[in-house]
């Protein structure tokens, strides 16, 4: 580990993001949304983008997406102040278009920055844009709420939100995808507490 990488942290990455120059969509912010909850977070959620409230507030997620992804994580027995919530990008593309390639690409830094410094169990992407960048060229239909192990941590892919907010047959299917965190959670305790038993077991030549 560099000694950059050692003193990361999630208020050193906030800054530099709310001055940051590296797209075109620092042009039309109003806010930079870095994102925000538990730096020591088991649960990681990563949306697409800021909408218009999240542009005004400089907040993720405090829009009518908001306040319905609040109410999965309740019903999934998390509270907003024990995940960390952020986004593929962290500037409002204006008109809440789609973020494009290169939006995604400069941006993508930061994320991979706030993955390191918070470490979590659990990620759980909402939406294509942010599901892309764990599952390239997977659909959401056929893959969302199977959990996949990458590296150390279990990726979910759900859907977004907004986009089952208004749906009826998606929102039953958002809310049951939801309803399987906690148990994604036991299992990353049972995966840990086998590997500790595993390293304290006595080795072959430590008994001779
Ligand atoms: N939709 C997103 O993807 N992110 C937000 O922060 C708000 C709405
Ligand atoms: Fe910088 Fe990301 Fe904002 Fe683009 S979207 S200006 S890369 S913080």
């Amino acid at each position: 580990m560099t000694a950059d990488q050692a003193e990361d942290s999630i208020p050193q990455i906030a800054s530099e993001v709310t001055a940051c120059p590296l797209c075109e969509l620092c042009r039309s912010r109003t806010h930079a949304v870095p994102g925000e909850g538990n730096h020591k977070a088991r649960v990681m959620l990563i949306g697409e983008g800021p909408g218009w409230h999240e542009d005004q507030q400089g907040k993720p997620f405090v829009g009518a997406s908001g306040k319905f992804l609040t109410e999965l994580l309740s019903n999934a027995g998390l509270n907003r102040e024990d995940v960390f919530i952020t986004n593929v990008v962290k500037c409002r593309p204006p008109g809440n278009r789609d973020p494009l390639p290169d939006e995604i690409e400069a941006c993508a830094p930061y994320l991979e920055r706030q993955i390191r410094v918070i470490d979590p169990d659990v990620i759980v992407t909402l939406g294509r844009f942010s599901m892309s960048r764990f599952f390239p060229g997977e659909r959401i239909s056929k893959i969302h709420g199977v959990p996949k192990e990458i590296g150390k941590r279990l990726v979910a892919p759900m859907y977004h939100p907004a986009a089952a907010l208004h749906q009826g047959a998606l929102r039953a299917t958002i809310q049951e995808d939801f309803d399987k965190l906690p148990k994604l959670l036991a299992e990353r305790d049972r995966a840990r507490e086998a590997n500790r038993e595993q390293d304290d077991r006595p080795t072959q030549s430590s008994l001779f």
